[in-house]
């Protein structure tokens, strides 16, 4: 171990994993830098609608700890910014960190938002999954709650900055923030630990060739914000293609997941329960409308959840049909889906509005460079490998560099949660060891 021990720690990724350490973290006493690669913290889980077993309202219970981050004195938030390099060892890590540019002038930017009301362009929204009825604008903060409130500038799709021309959110400008000039800097940092947290994406839908490539076959995330209260279309359920309220969707478990011969032989463990929470909540909005589910089978391992899946089956009268879906493809109006139910050993065949595939978890690809540079050991699928699967699940037996959250594998949000508070534990455990003089504590702690 080095002689300067930096009690500070570096978390990457600001999903609802490394917003969790980064509390736990500061909380006890420690200096954090979280740094998220989109322009605000908050990952997947502000994407969301409800959240299963207890159908809590993501934003509600997320944004007043994404604030409590961004207000936080020990917890400094670099969003928009990505991990360049690592070198060193435990306490004293050496990163160069890329602030992308935003063209928006981070410390004049008040979030006042008229760039953003009046700028001309629009693009699709990366928050609303690009779904047709969810654009965002040129200059754009991804959703109302972002923490950082500001805006930054999307190069592809500014007009100023592709052809030269508009240049209106410059003129609104009340502070004079926007700066189309402004070129990606860097910053190097010391640390003594780090967090890895880079989450999640979903397994693209386009790699099953079987099901239909057709706007009203959509992935849960898409979903999600078609639901969602706060989405595009304000909770209203709309299908993508002609905005009609759909009568009949069908779900289909395992999209991607548990099939070793053609895609990925593990279980999200997340879609059994997500599915049967987006048909609830379907339900709710479209009560004469019809929803089904095909599953392999219904694994509800988490505190009260088979009865949130009974509640669905019983209540919200839920169809469940056992079997895989072998075709699923249009024909008119309708998408046309083809299964085996195998209780009855019948085929069945449902024509539906819309169909969500819950398309397998699999490491987010954005997370590929920082695992390189950090050396880190991962599975077959890019899920990072912890130093013991029973004894040491958050350690990555890399000394000082933990894992959090879906990195490490498909997991739900309390899981997801409790890992985090797992990883913080043992920064902060190594950081006091160390100023107490303890550091025999390191070789425990780093497994
Ligand atoms: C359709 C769907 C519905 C779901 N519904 C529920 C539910 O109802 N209840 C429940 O408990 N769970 C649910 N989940 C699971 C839940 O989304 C996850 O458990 C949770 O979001 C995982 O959080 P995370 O922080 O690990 O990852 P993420 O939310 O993916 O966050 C990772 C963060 O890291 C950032 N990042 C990635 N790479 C880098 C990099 N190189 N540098 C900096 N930052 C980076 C990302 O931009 C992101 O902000 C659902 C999942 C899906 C797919």
């Amino acid at each position: 171990m080095s002689e300067t021990f930096e009690k500070k720690a570096l978390i990457v990724g600001g999903g609802v994993a490394g917003i969790q350490a980064a509390l736990d973290i500061a909380d006890g006493g420690y200096q954090v830098i979280l740094v998220e690669r989109t322009p605000s913290i908050g990952g997947h889980m502000v994407q969301l609608s409800e959240v299963f077993p207890t159908l809590d309202c993501p934003q509600c219970i997320l944004t007043p700890k994404m604030v409590m981050c961004g207000q936080h004195p020990n917890i400094d938030i670099k969003a928009y910014c990505e991990v360049e390099s690592v070198t060193g060892e435990v306490g004293n890590f050496t990163v160069k960190i890329r602030h992308k540019a935003t063209y928006v002038d981070w410390d004049a930017c008040t979030g006042c938002g008229q760039c953003e009301q009046k700028c001309p362009t629009k693009a699709p929204s990366e928050f609303n999954r690009e779904l047709a009825f969810g654009p965002r604008k040129a200059i754009y903060s991804p959703f109302a709650q972002a923490v950082p409130n500001k805006r930054v500038i999307d190069p592809d799709h500014c007009l100023k900055l592709t052809k030269d021309k508009c240049g209106i959110c410059a003129k609104v400008c009340p502070t004079q923030a926007i700066r189309y000039d402004q070129k990606d800097w860097f910053e190097e940092i010391k640390v003594g630990a780090i967090i890895v947290a880079t989450g999640y994406e979903l397994y693209k839908k386009e790699n099953l060739t079987e099901y239909a490539t057709d706007p009203d076959v959509i992935d849960g995330l898409e979903f999600e914000r078609i639901l969602c209260p706060s989405g595009p279309t304000a909770g209203v359920i709309r299908r993508p293609s002609d905005e009609k309220e759909p009568k009949e969707v069908v779900f289909v478990q395992c999209a991607g997941s548990r099939d070793p011969d053609k895609h990925l032989p593990y279980c999200s463990r997340v879609c059994c329960m997500y599915c049967c929470k987006m048909a609830m909540l379907y339900k709710h909005a479209v009560p004469d409308g019809q929803a089904y589910i095909f599953y392999i089978d219904v694994r509800t391992d988490g505190k009260m959840y088979e009865e949130f899946y009974q509640r669905g089956v019983e209540e919200d009268r839920i169809v469940y049909l056992r079997g895989k879906v072998s075709k699923i493809f249009r024909q008119g109006d309708k998408i046309v889906v083809f299964g085996m139910d195998t209780l009855t050993g019948k085929r069945v065949e449902v024509e539906a509005d819309l169909v969500v595939l819950a398309m397998a978890m699999i490491p987010n690809p954005a997370g590929e460079k920082v695992k390189k540079v950090l050396n880190l050991k991962t599975d077959q699928f890019g899920f990072i490998t912890e130093a013991h699967a029973k004894l040491h699940p958050v350690e990555t037996g890399i000394d000082g560099i933990f894992v959090a959250g879906t990195a490490q594998a498909p997991k739900d949000i309390p899981e997801t949660v409790a890992q985090a508070g797992g990883a913080a534990s043992k920064v902060l455990s190594l950081f006091s060891g160390v100023e107490k003089g303890q550091e025999a504590v390191l070789k425990e702690l780093t497994g």
